[in-house]
């Protein structure tokens, strides 16, 4: 019988659920892997060896029970496994479309070693998406109200995750964003591609009906002030992320035809959910040839949604090799099937043009000695200069922390980088300066994952109970 089989993991290799065929993906915004079936979620889970030693929980950053989930999956308990996959996460169906797997759960699995890793963020995926198809629904009917209220700035996943560990613990959580959806980088970042928006529309119905409470279009500093907020609730929780675009800071980036990469994304997820202002804000890379600069998720995404929209041709140009990259390695390899083409080893020094954009001069680059962090940082090679033809130029070098004016006002510190001062170490869990407030996620950490955003989240909630005594 299949499930005493021990050593399923000789007799079945790892598989990721299909990949739709590339014509579709590449005009398509759509994510590109079908669902598991029963049968192959059951196979592929029980592969899972037991081994005793979860190297894969200690990786994952919400250290999720992954072998006792699996083994659920492979005996077809999914309802069990869908209460016990949310004990630890609060976006199960988001993590396991967009973590970087292979450097987290997937990387530290046994089995990854010859035999290939299960395919965990595919399963927890399939947990949640089936469980919610089948009616489950969290079940909050045991919790007692407390009568507490804490207003949470921001509905990207570090709000969420305190909002949900607050909702379960009695606390009244409002969640407010500037933004018309929940799920800050999550609904205006990520493309489709990769997390379909439906997947958001029906993580706030559930929130909704725990009790948590959206006001949305709404901008904190602006429609309401901070005060109003500390005036009102028991405490605030930030979770605002990181939103001043990184630039090159060399010759041609202010002429027309260079876009920042956030600025393309949230205009294409504009124009597919119906939320765009007028139609000039839309960025259009049909026939357009598109040079994208930078090696991360950002620039994965500017790369594979130029393709989607039609670019003649998508050029890739990155100043470290491929095994320096910071985005996610499954990513990378989507796009290159995809058609996008790398240059790895190219440095930006300006962009040309007369009245636009003409094209992009990179120079070559080795790696040379390793810098304080352990990183070997990219080497100009005299005379290797080129020009890349570009029609269109993207700028996807990452995001620096965005203080706002009145951080300072109400005591709340930040560091030499911008980044809001909250110790996971405090005396309460992600407490800032100002005792009332917590913060978690981007803004704190720096750009980073949205599981690690979904931990602080989370484990700034725990510090809020304490801090109300709760
Ligand atoms: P955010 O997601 O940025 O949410 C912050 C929210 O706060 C926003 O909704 C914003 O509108 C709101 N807000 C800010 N100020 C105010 C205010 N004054 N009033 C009201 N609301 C306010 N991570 C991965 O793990 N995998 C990926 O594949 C991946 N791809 C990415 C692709 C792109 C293009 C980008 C930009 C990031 C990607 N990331 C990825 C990183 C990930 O999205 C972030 O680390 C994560 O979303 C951070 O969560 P957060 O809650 O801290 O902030
Ligand atoms: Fe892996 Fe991310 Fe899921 Fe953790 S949350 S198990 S790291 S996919």
């Amino acid at each position: 019988d299949r499930l005493s089989n021990d050593f399923q993991f000789i007799d079945v290799g790892r598989e990721d659920p299909k990949k739709r065929p590339l014509r579709v993906r590449k005009t398509q915004f759509v994510e590109i892997h079908e669902q598991f079936k029963p049968e192959e979620a059951s196979e592929q889970s029980h592969r899972c060896l037991e081994c005793g030693n979860p190297y894969c929980e200690w990786k994952c950053p919400v250290h999720n029970f992954i072998p006792n989930w699996l083994k659920l999956v492979s005996e077809g308990n999914i309802l069990e496994a869908a209460e016990l996959s949310h004990q630890t996460n609060t976006l199960p169906e988001v993590c396991g479309r967009v973590c970087p797997q292979d450097r987290l759960c997937e990387g530290a699995c046994t089995l990854n070693d010859g035999f290939g890793a299960v395919t965990i963020g595919n399963v927890e995926k399939y947990i949640t998406d089936t469980a919610f198809a089948m009616g489950w629904r969290p079940d909050l009917s045991n919790v007692v109200p407390t009568g507490k209220r804490v207003a949470i700035i921001g509905a990207g996943p570090a709000g969420l995750g305190c909002a949900d560990v607050l909702a379960r613990a009695g606390v009244s959580p409002v969640v407010f964003d500037r933004y018309p959806e929940i799920g800050g980088l999550l609904t205006f970042g990520i493309p489709e591609f990769k997390l379909e928006k439906s997947v958001l529309s029906r993580r706030r119905e559930i929130f909704e009906g725990m009790g948590i409470e959206f006001r949305l279009n709404t901008e904190i500093g602006k429609d309401v002030s901070i005060d109003e907020l500390l005036a009102e609730y028991d405490a605030v929780f930030m979770g605002m992320g990181t939103y001043t675009y990184m630039k090159g800071g060399f010759p041609g980036e202010d002429l027309p035809g260079v876009y920042d990469a956030l600025d393309f994304l949230i205009a294409n997820v504009n124009r597919n959910l119906g939320f765009e202002k007028s139609p000039q804000d839309f960025v259009d890379m049909k026939g357009k040839k598109v040079v994208v600069l930078g090696g991360g998720d950002t620039a994965m995404d500017c790369n594979r949604t130029s393709i989607r929209q039609g670019a003649t041709s998508v050029a890739c140009a990155y100043r470290r090799d491929e095994a320096n990259m910071p985005g996610s390695r499954k990513e990378v390899k989507n796009a290159k099937d995809e058609g996008v083409k790398f240059l790895f080893n190219r440095q930006p020094i300006a962009i040309v043009g007369e009245d636009r954009v003409e094209g992009v001069k990179v120079v070559e680059t080795r790696l040379g000695e390793p810098d304080a962090r352990g990183r070997r940082s990219p080497e100009p090679i005299p005379g290797s200069e080129e020009v890349l033809p570009a029609d269109a130029v993207i700028i996807a070098f990452g995001f620096r922390p965005s203080p706002a004016d009145w951080f300072a006002g109400k005591q709340v510190d930040t560091d030499s980088q911008g980044r809001v001062v909250a110790p996971e170490a405090g005396q309460y869990k992600f407490q800032t300066s100002n005792p009332k407030i917590f913060a978690g996620g981007d803004m704190v950490r720096g750009s980073d994952l949205v599981v690690t955003a979904i931990w602080e989240g989370r484990q700034a909630a725990e510090g809020i109970l304490d801090y109300l005594e709760l």
